[in-house]
């Protein structure tokens, strides 16, 4: 079963997505650190990728693809939680495509329903894994032992850097203008579940877990 997560900059779709795969074994397709690895790589293209992810804008469509394609096909036979992809309508449309060639389809998408004042205070409290990905708040979620990764032991728990107020509006903006239509491009569907992501940790996991 292939799902997505949709929603706003820190509403809470990677932490639930590290649940999920503790619990059902997906691949978790997360953009987001498929191109902050490319970022950190000091390739030419990551190069030019860090000047976007640093703005918060959007990184190019087909390069995005070109990565969802790539990892898609690493991955075939699983699972697939997508996470932070699609985020415009021609991602979608490219994801039906591609799920389509091996008889695959998006059988549920998870809105994160959350208003922008909350998004704020969640991104100055987060530290992310450099080395695993995990995301952890400092307030409501911190690691179990302070600056070690509960994942992966790893000590790079680091703040992102577009986990910032100016970055955030900018994100926010982006997610207004592209990708919140996508909540209707899939409520037509019939497979999508709003979700109140305001909710605690454990309550927002429930809701996905009755929903699945
Ligand atoms: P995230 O980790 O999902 O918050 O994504 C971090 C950043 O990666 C975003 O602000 C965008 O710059 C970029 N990004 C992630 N996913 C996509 C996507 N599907 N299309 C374009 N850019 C993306």
């Amino acid at each position: 079963m292939h799902v997505v997560f949709l929603g706003p900059p820190a509403c809470g779709k990677g932490t639930q997505a590290e649940l999920l795969v503790k619990k059902y074994g997906f691949h978790h397709l997360s953009t987001g650190d498929l191109l902050r690895k490319e970022s950190a790589s000091g390739s030419e293209l990551g190069n030019q990728l860090k000047v976007t992810l640093e703005k918060g804008a959007l990184a190019p469509t087909e390069l995005v693809n070109k990565a969802i394609k790539k990892d898609i096909e690493k991955y075939s036979g699983n699972s697939i939680l997508f996470d932070g992809y699609p985020r415009k309508i021609d991602q979608a449309l490219f994801l039906d495509q591609i799920l389509a060639e091996t008889n695959g389809k998006i059988e549920k998408v998870f809105y994160f329903d959350i208003e922008a004042e909350e998004l704020l205070q969640r991104i100055l409290n987060r530290i992310t894994c450099k080395d695993c990905g995990a995301v952890y708040n400092l307030q409501t979620n911190p690691p179990k032992k302070e600056g070690v990764c509960d994942s992966c032991a790893s000590t790079n728990l680091i703040k992102r850097n577009d986990d910032n107020e100016a970055i955030l509006k900018n994100r926010f903006k982006y997610f207004l203008e592209e990708t919140s239509v996508l909540k209707d491009f899939y409520q037509k569907r019939g497979i999508l579940t709003v979700l109140d992501a305001r909710a605690s940790l454990e309550k927002v996991t429930e809701q996905i877990v009755n929903a699945l």
